[in-house]
């Protein structure tokens, strides 16, 4: 696959992730003759190899730290839990089959935002009905077939008493062979573009309500068994296990850098299987094409947002959990009897009641909603089971206390999997229960961020109180028809949702302010680069919304493959030109090596601050500088002490290496109305998508009591910022000594929305030593030109640590030349 430009691999299109949106685009792009990579992080699930023993289950979550590579993501953030999951074929694996278009009137244009701003898919039905009408040919959409099964009987029952009649929604599912009545269990011929699971056999639904938790028949038409194969069949390369951490555009030539790391469970000997510990790959696409999900996409751009200057405001906006309300319905009775609604028989779900809206006119007024039945053993029924056991009580107890701490105390994490792992630990299933599930047009105004490397999404219900109280009133009337006891999910005490459903993020939208991506989903400033997955949403699906976003991919595909797909050039992968130190003639330089490194990070202003964060995400950035003092006359007798900087940074949170286009050092100023010295740095780097960016350094040199002339010497602080911060202007140098020795805190002008990121460099022992190694000159001075820098420089340590004690006094020392000592 793909040709080679140097060591990098360059392909058409990578495809990030393989749910809905990604499947779609890459089977699309592949069939169409592109050279697609689908990069997955997930494993690969045949029929067969879902968990099902407890013990399994306990270890079926995604949290590589924790060396666990399952089926499940859960997440948890201020007002809402989440559940995605990873695997070849994204939230197909895990949902519940069921594929319902948008409501027609449920495209809203100019919807206003408690917040600001507006509601606006700038698409109709119309424009949809064509692209559903492909997607639920390919997933094989059918109506539950069969009439005897208890909980489809009885929530249509009950929604007939309440007055909403249910209907029975397409499922992705096969239930009956080619030409045949349905019938359980029977095995299915092969599809004509064969299988991505070789030496494995699918049979039609056997009823077994496993549908959340994997279909180890090979029943459910899951993107694996379908547009997954189908891509595969037309060459795609599908690469499980392949997790994308950035994206990085590249210069003229366009297409896109793209660096991921490939996972090992089981590897031997690797102790430390943290994401960001792994070695980090890559690969070069003319389009990239972002399928990863709400929580993937959204943390992958958030991430990526150094390099990619063009995401606007618009990102992390728009946030929601498309309605989700989970509640249970227990005891179920018919005229005081028990009512076995047997949840355990038949698909996940079966019916939909639907609940219209004000947009529907007939008289109705608030936001429409659909309440589905969810079968056992669903997750989520897992989830409602935990809390009613006694047995589970004490691990309940410690899930529930993690959840507080993580949110009350801000605990910092945000990904819930590992704690959900011990939580369920051998779960069994309740009896004579039906869960029910509700979704709708909840308020899109959430907010995703990064909050100290991680995702946080800032959302909670108040916005949307009355569409959850309406909900709630319908399933508590569908309950009552039922005689059955209504109980809420066991976090709505806490005015918390658990969504299976999270949208938003990287909203489509009119303009850069109200999205980021256009509507076909192209990521605004970055052409090629694409978001294809729930992510684009710019509000509320209403109904179950994967139909809707692998609609919209089918949609944008259609858009891409319109466009120009000539290859990125190899001009547009070279690195830009490294700067070289002037030469005076006639002149003696001196010149030394230094290589200083330490902990930074991204979306952090205070360098100490950033420090303490970066440690922990092993975030870092290392630079190696020559500094050349063209002329040493010069040097020493200018107050400024200017010197030349040349050479690289490096760092993870960057895009790797960037080499110093130009830089700027300044040996030792002297801040006003301070004892102490500053030493200066100010580089202009370029990252890989050629957007500027200069690395702002500073040392202070001051006796602050003790003997720290070590640290002081051998810590730099640093901010990165956007663009390229010219020196500072001054008419004179005496102005300019004022101007440089007074910015800010040495690190110069610093706009919160221009910087980029903080941390702090050190100078280890041993970098140190070979520093010394490398002081050069050139020119007829030769060693005596040496002698007149170390003057210089011991000189100012000098009057900074030794010279004001001896005289009593701890500021106000001059600055100028040190000749003469
Ligand atoms: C229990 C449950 C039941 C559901 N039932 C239904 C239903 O009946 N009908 C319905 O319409 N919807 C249902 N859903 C929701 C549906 O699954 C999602 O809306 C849908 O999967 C979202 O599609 P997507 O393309 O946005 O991303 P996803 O399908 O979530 O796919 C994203 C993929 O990207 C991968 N990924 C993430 N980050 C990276 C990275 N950095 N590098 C590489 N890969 C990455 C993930 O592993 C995942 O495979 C259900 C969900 C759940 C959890
Ligand atoms: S009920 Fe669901 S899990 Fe069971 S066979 Fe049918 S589709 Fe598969």
């Amino acid at each position: 696959m793909g040709n080679r430009n140097g060591d990098l691999e360059v392909v058409d299109a990578v495809v990030v992730g393989s749910g809905f949106g990604a499947a779609v685009a890459a089977q699309r792009l592949a069939e169409a003759g592109k050279q697609v990579v689908v990069m997955e992080r997930g494993r690969r699930y045949g029929p067969g190899d879902f968990a099902r023993t407890p013990a399994q289950m306990g270890r079926n979550f995604w949290d590589p730290s924790e060396k666990l590579y399952g089926l499940f993501d859960a997440w948890s953030f201020r007002g809402t839990e989440g559940l995605v999951s990873s695997g070849l074929g994204g939230g197909s694996l895990i949902y519940a089959n069921v594929l319902l278009r948008k409501d027609e009137h449920w495209f809203v244009h100019d919807s206003p935002l408690p917040g600001g701003g507006y509601e606006h898919w700038p698409f109709s039905r119309a424009d949809l009905d064509p692209h559903y009408d492909v997607v639920e040919r390919m997933l094989g959409a059918t109506p539950y077939p069969y009439q005897d099964t208890p909980k489809t009987n009885a929530v249509e029952r009950a929604a007939v008493a309440i007055g909403m009649p249910a209907v029975r929604p397409p499922l992705a599912v096969t239930f009956a062979r080619p030409g045949e009545a349905p019938a359980p269990g029977l095995e299915l011929p092969a599809a004509g573009y064969g299988t991505v699971h070789a030496g494995s056999r699918r049979l039609t639904c056997t009823l077994c309500g496993e549908c959340d938790i994997g279909c180890n028949a090979g029943a459910k038409n899951t993107l694996d068994h379908t547009y997954l194969a189908s891509a595969a069949h037309h060459g795609a390369d599908l690469r499980t296990l392949h997790e994308v951490r950035a994206i990085r555009p590249l210069g003229e030539g366009g297409g896109y850098l793209v660096k991921y790391v490939v996972h090992e469970p089981g590897a031997k000997g690797l102790e430390d299987t943290r994401t960001r510990s792994l070695p980090e790959r890559s690969i070069v696409a003319r389009r990239v094409v972002l399928g990863a999900g709400t929580f993937g996409t959204t943390f992958l751009l958030l991430r990526s947002r150094a390099s990619l200057p063009g995401l606007g405001p618009a990102l992390g906006t728009r946030f929601c959990g498309n309605g989700d309300l989970l509640t249970l319905l227990m005891d179920c009775t018919l005229d005081g009897e028990h009512l076995p609604v047997d949840g355990g028989t038949g698909p996940v779900i079966t019916t939909a009641v639907r609940r219209p809206d004000a947009l529907d006119g007939d008289g109705w007024t608030g936001r429409g909603f659909y309440v589905e039945d969810a079968g056992f053993p669903g997750f989520l029924g897992w989830l409602v089971e935990t809390a009613q056991l006694r047995s589970a009580a004490r691990r309940a107890a410690a899930f529930a206390w993690q959840v507080v701490r993580n949110r009350v105390l801000a605990h910092g994490r945000s990904n819930i999997s590992a704690d959900l792992s011990t939580l369920l630990g051998d779960g069994r299933l309740s009896a004579g229960s039906l869960p029910l599930l509700g979704m709708g047009r909840d308020i899109p105004d959430g907010t995703m961020s990064l909050h100290e490397g991680r995702l946080a999404v800032d959302w909670t219900t108040a916005t949307s109180r009355a569409y959850f109280d309406e909900m709630r009133a319908t399933m508590e009337r569908l309950s009552d028809a039922l005689g059955a006891s209504f109980k809420d999910n066991p976090l709505w005490w806490a005015k918390r949702v658990i969504t299976v459903h999270p949208l938003g993020g990287v909203p489509i939208g009119r303009h850069v302010g109200e999205g980021v991506c256009d509507a076909y989903g192209e990521v605004r400033g970055h052409p090629g680069l694409h978001v294809v997955d729930g992510s684009a949403m710019p509000g509320p699906v209403g109904a179950n919304p994967s139909l809707t976003i692998a609609a919209m991919a089918d949609r944008a595909a259609t858009r891409m493959l319109e466009q120009d797909w000539s290859r990125p050039t190899a001009t547009s992968i070279a690195a830009p030109a490294r700067a070289r130190a002037s030469v005076v003639p006639g002149a003696t330089s001196v010149a030394f090596t230094e290589r200083m490194t330490g902990p930074f990070t991204l979306d952090q202003t205070d360098p100490q601050r950033g420090a303490e964060i970066a440690r922990s995400l092993r975030d870092h950035l290392t630079f190696v500088l020559t500094i050349t003092a063209t002329d040493i006359e010069a040097f020493v007798a200018d107050p400024l002490h200017r010197a030349e900087a040349t050479g690289w940074v490096e760092s993870n949170v960057l895009g790797g290496r960037l080499d110093v286009e130009r830089g700027w050092f300044h040996l030792f100023v002297h801040p006003r109305g301070t004892p102490g010295r500053r030493m200066l740095y100010r580089l202009w780097l370029r990252d890989t998508a050629g957007s500027p960016l200069t690395l702002l350094g500073a040392k202070d040199v001051e006796d602050d009591q003790g003997l720290d002339v070590w640290a002081d010497t051998t810590t730099l602080f640093v901010r990165v910022v956007a663009g390229h911060l010219p020196p500072p202007e001054a008419a004179t140098h005496a102005q300019a000594l004022a101007v440089l020795a007074d910015l800010d805190d040495g690190l110069g002008p610093t706009a919160p929305d221009k910087t980029l990121g903080a941390g702090v460099l050190v100078i280890k022992p041993w970098d140190l030593a070979k520093q010394l190694t490398t002081f050069r000159t050139q020119g007829d001075a030769g060693p005596a030109a040496l002698a007149q820098f170390g003057r210089l420089f011991l000189g100012e340590l000098w009057d900074v640590y030794v010279a004001d004690r001896l005289a009593g006094r701890r500021g106000g020392v001059r600055v100028g030349t040190r000749e003469g000592r």
